[in-house]
């Protein structure tokens, strides 16, 4: 975990405090000092101090006296009255008459001390913390223009514990596409001879998490070489050149160690396809020009590879992804069951576990889980058994932090009322006993209907067996007559119907407009698409591709699937009455119940 430092006050911040002080010390504490010394008297003690012969020395000035004591330890000072004998009685006193018993600074020294030095002082503290912050900056110069364009790429250098391709589990056709890249960097002159040069850039493309990262990492430490590794956003400046600088720097860094490799995350914050836009983002389409210009710089085989890692191929710019530049591309897609399981293997070696448990049966319940998020259950696995004083993870714990990881923790203070309860019991009883008739299998692993941080009252838990890559029409079909199941529960055994059921709705909306627009299952609009997907790996956003009269015929085709499904489910629970009473019932009771026992209650 990061440690949490504390924000750092501006340097404008510091600039205030000093000029503050500044003001301070010449108003207040100056006058005051020089002040300080001098004790006012009135005239009288002035008088009496005389005839006491306790007078040191004294000078009269234009409009004061001042004068000390006999020991010289305190000044006084006093008005000037009209006294003709002061003088006679002065000299009978012993009094030294003195010039400048105290003396008064001269222009230049309180010049000096009030106004230069602070001054200086300013000057050093404003330029230690410039400096401060250029280091941080990165390099660490001396001076700010030298330093800017620098870029500021993580070097990896070699080290035995670096990461290798056994801590990438899973993603087995990524790895296979990244070996030949290792050997190349192992033994060039093999390709060399035969005048093969290798790609010079190799594009990771796939959705978060899944370990892109890790496998740029993993050739690193396979081939043993130097590893920079750069996020694309950290190449966008406020100036306009200062990330084509840093490009630029950075490319001269790699030749100078190579063979190496250099690693840019996120390449889609420089890469995004440069429009015709007068006033476009002129700093990142320079970065971009000059990344193009260093890719088609450096010959086919220098020994520098560049890896670079993405979420959104498609926004990236053609001259970026043609041959030449980044010629090859890796997808590093989600993990399949035996990804998963692998994944949550290599992750368990870190941790202590209890023998035996089952990985397989875990990743099946994390289906559509990415890497990360598999290693985030591993490690609440972890935090949950020392929660409970437990020295090693045992399956249940696994199993929880499932849970934990997609639907939040468990709400403790969140109270249902009792009618609540029943809406709930019903609804997820509703989904399960749909999914159930329709396949004639355990739909679910577990559902519940304990609220979670997430904001979900009741939550199922479905179990993939098996990786599906293709879905039937029926197959859709009947999914979307589950998610209606809950609303239809409702209606059922309620009689109304509740807040519940939005996600459905919007799922199940979803799944019956994909069907329409993109998968060809309608009898109306055969295999032509009307929607298109923008943004495949990051929530699979679709935009339109149809006239406003085929949108309001789409919508009307969604509707009645929709519906049509929403009766199927209606008349599945109606002709189950008695089971979604007596499983509701038992959810209510119990709060959780199994995939088993649900089925045993099924076909009692
Ligand atoms: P990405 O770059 O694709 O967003 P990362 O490579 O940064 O993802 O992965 C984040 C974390 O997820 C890693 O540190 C690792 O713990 C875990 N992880 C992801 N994929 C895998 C995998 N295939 N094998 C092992 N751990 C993985």
């Amino acid at each position: 975990m990061n440690q949490v430092n504390k924000p750092k006050k501006p340097l404008m911040f510091y600039y205030s405090i000093a000029i503050l002080a500044l003001l301070l010390i010449n108003i207040v504490a100056m006058p005051y000092m020089a002040q300080r010394q001098i004790k006012e008297v009135d005239y009288g003690t002035f008088i009496s101090m005389t005839e006491n012969k306790n007078i040191g020395k004294v000078e009269i000035q234009d409009n004061q006296i001042i004068f000390t004591d006999k020991d010289d330890s305190n000044i006084y000072k006093t008005g000037l009255l009209d006294d003709p004998e002061r003088t006679q009685r002065l000299y009978d006193s012993g009094a030294k008459f003195q010039k400048e018993i105290v003396k008064e600074p001269s222009i230049l020294t309180s010049f000096l001390f009030s106004w230069v030095l602070p001054m200086v002082l300013l000057f050093g503290i404003g330029q230690l913390l410039s400096k401060k912050m250029m280091k941080k900056m990165g390099g660490g110069g001396n001076s700010m223009m030298f330093n800017m364009g620098k870029s500021n790429a993580k070097i990896y250098v070699k080290s035995s514990d670096g990461i290798k391709f056994t801590d990438v589990a899973g993603e087995d056709e990524a790895k296979e596409n990244l070996t030949e890249i290792v050997d190349y960097l192992h033994n060039p002159k093999k390709y060399s001879e035969i005048g093969a040069s290798m790609p010079k850039g190799i594009l990771l493309v796939g959705p978060p998490g899944t370990g892109k990262t890790m496998l740029a990492k993993a050739v690193a430490g396979e081939a043993n070489v130097p590893f920079f590794s750069m996020s694309g956003s950290e190449f966008v400046e406020m100036f306009v050149g200062m990330g084509a600088s840093k490009v630029r720097d950075l490319f001269k860094q790699a030749k100078e160690k190579a063979p190496c490799i250099v690693f840019i995350d996120e390449i889609d914050a420089i890469g995004k396809k440069r429009d015709g836009n007068i006033g476009g983002n002129d700093e990142r389409e320079q970065t971009l020009n000059q990344l193009l210009t260093e890719m088609d710089g450096f010959e086919g085989n220098t020994g520098v590879i560049i890896l670079a890692a993405t979420n959104r191929p498609e926004s990236l710019d053609p001259a970026l992804t043609r041959p030449g530049r980044f010629d090859r591309r890796v997808p590093v897609e989600l993990p399949d069951l035996k990804g998963r399981e692998e994944i949550l293997k290599v992750h368990s070696k870190k941790v202590k576990t209890m023998p035996g448990i089952d990985y397989l049966h875990v990743a099946k319940m994390a289906s559509g889980a990415s890497g990360a998020e598999l290693a985030n259950i591993v490690n609440e696995a972890a935090l949950r058994a020392v929660r409970d004083g437990r020295r090693l993870i045992s399956q249940a714990d696994l199993e929880e932090s499932i849970e934990v990881v997609i639907a939040g923790y468990q709400k403790k203070n969140a109270i249902l009322t009792e009618k609540e309860k029943l809406i709930v019991s019903y609804h997820e009883i509703g989904h399960a006993l749909v999914a159930a008739k329709q396949t004639d299998s355990a739909p679910v692993q577990k559902i519940t209907i304990v609220p979670r941080t997430s904001g979900a009252l009741g939550y199922t838990m479905q179990v993939e067996d098996g990786n599906h890559y293709l879905m039937s029409k029926q197959e859709i079909e009947n999914k979307i007559a589950t998610y209606t199941g809950g609303r239809a529960a409702e209606e059922i055994a309620i009689g109304s119907v509740s807040t519940g059921a939005s996600n459905d709705i919007e799922q199940a909306t979803k799944l019956a407009r994909a069907m329409i627009t993109r998968y060809g299952m309608s009898d109306e609009f055969d295999m032509v698409a009307m929607e298109t997907v923008t943004n495949q790996y990051l929530g699979g956003d679709t935009s339109l591709a149809c006239s406003a009269e085929t949108q309001s015929k789409i919508d009307e085709k969604v509707v009645e699937l929709v519906k049509k499904q929403h009766e199927k489910a209606l008349n599945i629970l109606t002709g189950n009455k008695g089971k979604l009473d007596e499983l509701a019932k038992y959810l209510y009771e119990h709060e959780t119940i199994t995939g088993e026992e649900f089925m045993s209650i099924l076909n009692s």
